[in-house]
């Protein structure tokens, strides 16, 4: 039997339907920060990625599906969104004299050992905002990461909050941690051993070796950021008082991608059961990723949550998700073409409705009503069929009716 690959995941049942009430809970919350959605390709030209994220990076060393497709073109599924829909907004010209502030959802792709809460294929939900550098729009989106996650019922959190500077001064600093743990190379677990060189601060935030003394006491980034680098980051921490939003300093908090610079947080879930898999959202600012690929010198920030964590957090706190509810089920007693007219109707008058195309015993078909549990019950039967009327039974009173066909719309419309 042909199995899903592994690290991917077949959403059905509940799981589905958190699914898609969070897709659709997104798209009403973007409106009221008003957000523009934005749909770019699953794969681009792998070449954007080793440019947007960075070669240095966990991601695109060893975490990216790659392929050549028949015309020979290097192909990368997208391991995250941010560099694919920067190069929408350069490639279409999308820039204005103002803010322009775009949403996104769907699928990324990282090749990852699979364990809970890290998977192959995984869906985010983020934002992409262009066009300002304002300290006060970067609380606002780390207020609009937090409040999305209240808003689905997920409170006990924490954001982790830090400053990474300018470009210039993360370079200095780089060189300043890697001479401090070059000293103890040999302590360094595997993967680290290869960031030493390319991307040393990714160790400050590595879940083994971030957790050693050692490595707890290196060089702290705060210590060599300009004056305007402070001042903009205590601004920041201002907004989040203002909105509200608990934060915590996070001194090793640097991030995997290479295009960060100044404001950098994360957002944990402070559940034990995630485990390590507790980060579920990640972001900061990119002043120099649309000029890095080649577009105008344009300020940016953003951030990514990773849905399936978020669906596995509301499923340990058992929050409540509405479900749909059904309105009609038609119960064929006759199996007269009539039964699929008056369903026709139903729906078309938009009323959701469900029709039994078995020929269950009548047992087997009040089962099927409390699988459904619609608010009515339509019965067609061949007495029905005869009169040109339906037996209509309300599900909460049990009351049965009869109502002509002709007039069953206008009832329904004024009793559901
Ligand atoms: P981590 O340190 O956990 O590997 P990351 O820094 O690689 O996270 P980001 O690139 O910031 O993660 O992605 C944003 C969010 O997407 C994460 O906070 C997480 O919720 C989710 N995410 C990242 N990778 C995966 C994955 N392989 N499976 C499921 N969710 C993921
Ligand atoms: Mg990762």
């Amino acid at each position: 039997m042909i199995q899903k690959p592994k690290g991917t995941m077949d959403l059905y049942g509940v799981d589905a339907s958190i699914y898609k009430y969070i897709e659709s809970y997104t798209d009403n919350y973007m409106k009221l920060y008003n957000y523009e959605y934005i749909k770019t390709p699953t794969f681009e030209d792998t070449s954007l990625f080793y440019r947007g994220v960075g070669e240095g990076t966990d991601i695109v060393n060893k975490e990216t599906y790659d392929f050549v497709d028949k015309g020979n073109r290097n192909m990368t599924l997208r391991p995250e969104f941010t560099a694919g829909v920067v190069r929408s907004y350069i490639e279409n010209k999308l820039y204005t004299d103002n803010i322009k502030k775009f949403y996104y959802f769907g699928s990324a792709f990282r090749y990852e050992r699979p364990q809970s809460g890290r998977f192959r294929e995984f869906t985010q939900m983020g934002v992409e905002v262009f066009g300002v550098k304002n300290p006060y729009l970067d609380s606002e989106v780390i207020s609009l990461a937090y409040n999305y996650l209240n808003g689905l019922g997920i409170t006990d959190l924490k954001v982790k909050l830090n400053s990474l500077g300018d470009e210039i001064t993360r370079k200095t600093y780089s060189e300043k941690v890697k001479e401090y743990l070059k000293v103890d190379y040999d302590n360094l677990c595997d993967t680290c051993k290869e960031r030493l060189e390319k991307n040393p601060l990714r160790i400050l935030d590595c879940k083994y070796d971030g957790e050693r003394e050692y490595v707890k006491n290196a060089p702290k980034i705060l210590d060599y950021l300009t004056e305007d680098s402070i001042s903009y980051f205590e601004k920041v921490k201002e907004g989040l008082d203002i909105l509200g939003v608990p934060y915590e300093e996070d001194s090793s908090l640097v991030r995997g991608l290479d295009y960060y610079s100044d404001t950098v947080f994360e957002i944990v879930s402070n559940l034990e059961e995630l485990g390590k898999a507790n980060t579920l959202c990640g972001g900061g600012r990119y002043d120099s990723l649309v000029k890095k690929l080649d577009g105008p010198d344009t300020p940016g920030l953003g951030f990514a949550i990773g849905i399936e964590r978020i669906i596995a957090v509301l499923k340990e706190l058992e929050v409540f998700i509405p479900k749909e509810e059904l309105d009609i089920f038609v119960m064929d007693l006759c199996n007269d073409p009539l039964v699929y007219q008056v369903v026709d109707d139903l729906r078309g008058s938009g009323f959701s409705c469900e029709v039994d195309y078995s020929s269950k015993s009548m047992k087997g078909k009040w089962k099927l009503v409390d699988k459904y549990n619609p608010a009515y019950i339509v019965i067609i039967g061949e007495d029905e069929v005869k009169g040109a009327f339906v037996t209509l039974k309300d599900n909460t009173t049990k009351e049965e009716t009869k109502v002509k066909i002709s007039e069953l719309l206008d009832y329904l419309d004024m009793n559901l």
